[in-house]
């Protein structure tokens, strides 16, 4: 069994509006194992429509379709559905009494224009909108020689489509039986490549489970996908594979799921109840940005100064460490620029004051400030991470 998406509205093919409701379903239908081979965008255009409705039935099980179930004359999705099935449209008496009752409250007359909502092709299924005046519509298109397709139109607005989906759809969607169950190990101070090396055969093709690696500012992020048929099986082989990882990794895994570095430092810091500070430089403020994003950091974070002077830099520093001393103090100079050949090399140096002890390094990047800033920041986190952790800088 394989599915469909397609996501009608000349808003997202003309760039107006960003499709997020493809990337939802794609996620639920992930959830349920059913694999989604194609997504397909198309405008407000009942030709272009009924064309891509019929590819998508012809080479697809189940075809989930957004936006197009307006009352308005550039909403098609009914029209095409009914030329799909070469069925006529007509009129549901309970959709329109339910579309009346909402203008009813509302207290307003109902505009001729919605009781279009109320037609479905002959032979579908009204799917009902419980929070809009535009409900969806389940349909079932014989194929010579395969099961039906199965067809499920819903409105574009997210929050309509999603209660319809969960409430309407999911149960008739029974899946193969398989199950999907998604991991995450976040990575930080090595590369893409010498992560796949340390893995080895563990991010082959075809390995079971499947373990991808994407990297995102610097974070190197092992996305475990396990696919089974109980939920239990797919926790054991994630479970082993984590295992495995850690393994490898070592110090370089910080975190999972969601979590980011600075959320780990601030734990590990209130565990401890330790606290710290920051000086930047180079990094106009970004690293404590990222602190004060966590809301558990006001335990153990006691400010930072942001600084764009040598004099400032050194008086912030003896800020933290002598008026009002920190348990560590993360510190970012100055980034100062060289030309190597082709490329801008930037370096800066950084320091971490453990009370009485301090340790200085100089970070070289090549590259956009704008990313390396970033990595900067995260750079001085893990440093403390690990300082933390092992009570020891790595050398
Ligand atoms: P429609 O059902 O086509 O009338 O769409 C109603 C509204 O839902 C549109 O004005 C958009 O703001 C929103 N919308 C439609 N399609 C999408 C989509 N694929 N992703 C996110 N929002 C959408
Ligand atoms: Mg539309």
């Amino acid at each position: 069994m394989n599915a469909e998406i397609i996501a009608i509205g000349t808003e997202l093919t003309s760039g107006a509006k960003l499709d997020t409701n493809t990337q939802w379903l794609s996620e639920q239908l992930s959830d349920l194992g059913i694999p989604v081979q194609f997504h397909t965008t198309v405008a407000d255009d009942l030709d272009a429509n009924v064309e891509v409705l019929k590819i998508a039935a012809g080479r697809a099980d189940i075809v989930l379709i957004t936006g197009g179930l307006g009352p308005t004359r550039d909403d098609l999705t009914r029209e095409a559905m009914a030329a799909l099935a070469e069925a006529e449209l007509e009129l549901d008496e309970p959709s329109l009494a339910h579309i009346e009752s909402f203008f009813h409250e509302r207290g307003i007359p109902m505009p001729e224009r919605n009781r279009v909502q109320a037609m479905f092709p002959r032979g579908s299924e009204p799917l009902p909108n419980p929070i809009g005046t535009a409900p969806g519509i389940w349909q079932q298109l014989p194929r010579d020689g395969k099961p039906a397709c199965r067809l499920a139109a819903f409105p574009g607005v997210p929050s309509e489509m999603k209660r319809m989906f969960f409430e309407q759809v999911r149960p008739k969607l029974t899946g193969n039986g398989r199950v999907i169950r998604r991991f995450r190990i976040n990575c930080f101070g090595i590369g893409e490549s010498a992560t796949e090396e340390l893995l080895g055969e563990l991010t082959a093709r075809g390995h079971d489970p499947e373990i991808g690696i994407t990297a995102h500012e610097a974070t190197i992020t092992l996305r475990i996908i396990a696919v089974s048929d109980s939920v239990e099986d797919c926790r054991r082989k994630i479970d082993e594979a984590s295992a495995d990882i850690r393994a490898r990794l070592g110090d370089y895994v910080f975190g999972i799921e969601d979590e980011e570095l600075e959320e780990v430092v601030v734990r590990e810091l209130n565990a401890r109840r330790e606290t710290f500070a920051t000086v930047e430089w180079a990094t106009a403020g970004g690293l404590a940005q990222r602190i004060a994003s966590i809301p558990d950091a006001v335990r153990c974070y006691r400010g930072g100064g942001v600084v764009t002077t040598e004099e400032d830099y050194l008086d912030a520093i003896e800020h933290f460490t002598s008026t009002k001393p920190v348990d560590y103090l993360l510190c970012i100079g100055a980034e100062f620029f060289e030309q190597e050949g082709e490329r801008p090399v930037s370096s800066i140096p950084i320091e971490i004051h453990e009370r009485t002890e301090t340790t200085a390094a100089t970070l070289r990047w090549s590259g956009n400030p704008a990313i390396t800033r970033g990595r900067t920041a995260k750079t001085v986190l893990n440093q403390l991470r690990l300082l933390l952790k092992n009570g020891k800088l790595p050398s």
